[in-house]
């Protein structure tokens, strides 16, 4: 058991930890923290999720451990962390471990700690299952490298969508030279589960067009292997504290968009033709994309793939699988087969013809 200190600590580093997504995640409370639940590759995993130290000498408006706000200050050691984590790790409560930190004082003396915890697991416990280590703004190639070695995924945070915004949230952090020059060594160095980062949306006023054109330079110049965005949430204290929350419509429209980049083949300029004043508009937005994008509904038997991953309720998979019929001399002959499939029927009708018959009217599709 843990001394009565130990877990308070553990409580409030992991509690502090809460709003850095970097991963696909449910929180599940436990008494000693955060538990997440994420996806990496084909595998489920329940992650300890905590902080090395609580207090930043940084002011980012919107954080919760930024200079902003009094809080008592809390810290790991690298030893005491490694064996709370085995401790979990021990009762097959956690499969692995994601670290961040707050930037207590300078960056490298901060993350040369949670680089001795994570060099601990490995070599002395001989930990061998999932590091996510978060790499701290303005920290050196040479620490840099060594996360990239001992970690399974590393991310940098971004924040915000360039320098410009991020300007507006933080005095203390440069966009181009502490965090892309970071993500730029990172996707040199290609650590084994490679980099990922996230913006937060709604701290300041910065549009869903720059959001995702910056996500679009993430994945294409950063060989960023996924963006998460974090909807801003007021935090006592702070100095956006009187802000209204993100609403989360917006982070589900982002997210969105983001998949449809990312696994549909659609460009950032076919989404930015959706939007209005640059924000994407009410509503799913590959829904919004066919109804600019078909002015009639498409044979199933004869679109090509780009034509059918646009359909609502058409994805990548069932696209693919209706081509592949047609290669073996096969049609679809209704709706039956292309529910099958995998196809979501009611969402593709109205933009569908199968065997010449048009199964539902795209007009009726834009009043819902
Ligand atoms: S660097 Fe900014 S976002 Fe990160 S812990 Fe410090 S104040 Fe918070």
């Amino acid at each position: 058991m843990f001394r009565m200190e130990l877990a308070e600590k553990a409580e409030a580093l992991a509690d502090g930890g809460r709003w850095d997504l970097s991963m696909d995640g449910i929180f599940m409370r436990n008494a000693l923290g955060d538990v997440v639940s994420c996806s990496y590759g084909n595998c489920r995993m329940r992650l300890f999720k905590t902080l090395m130290s609580n207090s930043c000498r940084l002011d980012c408006k919107y954080c919760q451990n930024s200079a902003y706000r009094r809080q008592p200050k809390l810290s790991y050691e690298p030893a005491e962390l490694a064996r709370v984590f085995m401790h979990f790790y021990a009762r097959n409560m956690v499969d692995g471990l994601f670290l961040s930190s707050a930037v207590c004082g300078d960056p490298d003396s901060e993350m040369g700690r949670m680089l001795e915890a994570v060099r601990l697991l490995r070599e002395s416990y001989r930990f061998n299952g999932y590091v996510h280590f978060k790499i701290l703004p303005g920290s050196s190639k040479e620490l840099v490298r060594q996360a990239c070695y001992y970690a399974s995924r590393v991310s940098v945070n971004i924040e915000a969508p360039g320098g410009n915004r991020l300007s507006e949230l933080t005095t203390g952090k440069d966009f181009e030279l502490d965090l892309l020059r970071r993500q730029s060594w990172i996707a040199r160095m290609k650590p084994a589960g490679g980099q990922t980062t996230q913006m937060v949306v709604g701290a300041g006023d910065e549009t869903d067009q720059e959001i995702l054109e910056t996500a679009d330079f993430e994945y294409r110049r950063m060989n960023v292997s996924r963006v998460y965005y974090s909807r801003f949430v007021p935090v006592e204290g702070t100095p956006l504290e009187g802000m209204r929350m993100a609403p989360p419509e917006r982070e589900r429209r982002l997210y969105n968009a983001d998949y449809l980049m990312r696994f549909y083949g659609i460009t950032l300029s076919e989404i930015e033709g959706i939007m209005e004043d640059g924000n994407l508009p009410a509503g799913d937005p590959k829904a919004r994309l066919a109804l600019k994008c078909f002015d009639s509904a498409v044979d199933v038997n004869s679109a090509g793939y780009d034509e059918l991953v646009r359909i609502p309720g058409i994805g990548p998979g069932s696209a693919g699988r209706i081509i592949a019929l047609r290669e073996r001399g096969l049609r679809v002959k209704c709706g039956r087969d292309l529910r099958s499939i995998g196809v979501a029927l009611k969402r593709a009708e109205p933009f569908i013809i199968i065997d010449g018959g048009r199964q539902g009217r795209i007009q009726g599709y834009r009043r819902l």
